[in-house]
């Protein structure tokens, strides 16, 4: 059984508050949201980081990122919203499987 907290929600194991699903993304809320709204948009396989990524990637990689506008319509962030991948410790990223943080919502432009 995978150890990644991201590969249990995909297989259900972990509850999750989805927003979107089809055959090779999930997106869902943040559990401990740093925006009035923070979602979470990753692939169903479990690529490590940005860094991992190679050119097969090209393809998911412009799906994840053109669900995030999608998203926005769907969840009050007409204004806007903002995107953050972290990669690698050093960059911040505490999950260990790519995903796109989308922050948005609030009075104030969104921090993350
Ligand atoms: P990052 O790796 O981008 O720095 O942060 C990972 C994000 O995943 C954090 O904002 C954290 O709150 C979120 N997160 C960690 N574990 C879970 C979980 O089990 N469920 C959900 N919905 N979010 C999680
Ligand atoms: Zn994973």
């Amino acid at each position: 059984m995978s150890e990644c907290v991201f590969c249990k929600i995909v297989a259900g194991e972990l509850p999750s508050r989805n927003v979107y699903e089809d055959d090779e993304l999930l997106a869902f809320h943040d559990i401990y949201p740093l925006a009035a709204v923070h979602l979470l948009i990753i692939p169903k396989t479990h690529i490590v980081s940005l860094a991992e990524c190679t050119t097969k990637h090209q393809d998911l990689l412009g799906r994840m990122l053109l669900l995030a506008p999608r998203l926005a319509q769907t969840h009050g962030l007409e204004s806007g919203f903002r995107t953050a991948i972290n990669t690698g410790r050093g960059g911040g990223q505490t999950v260990f499987h790519l995903h796109i943080n989308m922050f948005g919502g609030g009075e104030r432009p969104a921090q993350g």
